[in-house]
């Protein structure tokens, strides 16, 4: 019966969330790891919405990649989500560019969004994955393609697209012109103009296929191994070579993944 109650308890306050005027032209909803700060132009249950889905992407995203952190979302640490009522809003009020549906401020936990976009399941799942992995991993010691690669494959979970473009990756295997390893360890995407189309895309799809390849092959416990090595400070070969031990080096890596792909 006292176990009754406090699970009851507990449910009530982290599940029960209020609704509070923040001021006159915003009002808040708490959730459990969220504040969904949002316009009042905004429907209650649009805002109550989109709390929903932030909170069973976090509960998916720590659980898939076991991202264990002493840190929890909770009260204060709650991370904030701002809804302004339009796109025009978005662009004037958190300065964001009008090409994105959403914009992250990835070290305070802030996602700036607008209501009734038709991505938003891929743009929320994506951009929590970030928040959440370079959190659990620590700043440096994630490359982007890997930051990229378990982004995307959260994404693929919950909106498709990942998977259903490997031919585009294993036409580049057959074709030699895929993304060597080497390079791809020193890609960032800050002179995104110098880089095309085709190849930012191929980035993404290389990279999330590695992550696929990776928790195929070898399970989600060595991945979560590898992780916990590079979390906890060892170079990124040597976290490789200590979660997954049939993986010699990148070299290796490489060679087992195209192989795969090929197969
Ligand atoms: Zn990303």
């Amino acid at each position: 019966m006292l176990k009754h109650f406090i699970i009851i308890f507990v449910f009530n306050i982290f599940i029960a969330s209020t609704v509070i005027a923040a001021n006159q032209d915003s009002r808040e909803l708490r959730c459990e790891h969220f504040i969904v700060n949002y316009s009042s132009s905004i429907d209650e249950s649009y805002a109550r919405s989109v709390g929903d889905i932030a909170e069973t992407y976090y509960r998916d995203i720590t659980q898939e990649f076991n991202l264990i952190r002493d840190n929890l979302w909770l009260w204060d640490n709650r991370a904030k989500i701002y809804i302004a009522k339009d796109k025009s809003e978005y662009c004037d009020k958190f300065k964001c560019p009008s090409w994105s549906g959403a914009c992250v401020d990835y070290e305070n936990k802030i996602i700036y969004t607008y209501p009734n976009q038709d991505k938003r399941e891929a743009i929320f799942s994506h951009e929590l994955t970030h928040i959440i992995f370079r959190e659990y991993v620590g700043k440096g010691k994630l490359p982007l393609w890997l930051d990229e690669a378990a982004a995307t494959y959260i994404e693929d979970k919950h909106s498709g697209g990942y998977q259903r473009s490997l031919y585009i990756l294993r036409n580049a295997i057959t074709n030699n012109q895929y993304v060597k390893f080497s390079q791809l360890e020193q890609m960032n995407l800050s002179g995104a103009d110098a880089v095309s189309q085709g190849s930012v895309n191929l980035f993404y799809i290389e990279s999330f296929s590695i992550v696929f390849f990776l928790i195929k092959r070898y399970g989600r416990d060595n991945f979560y191994q590898f992780l916990y090595f590079l979390r906890n400070g060892y170079e990124f070969g040597e976290a490789m070579r200590k979660g997954f031990t049939s993986i010699k080096n990148i070299d290796d890596l490489e060679d087992q993944w195209k192989r795969f792909y090929l197969e």
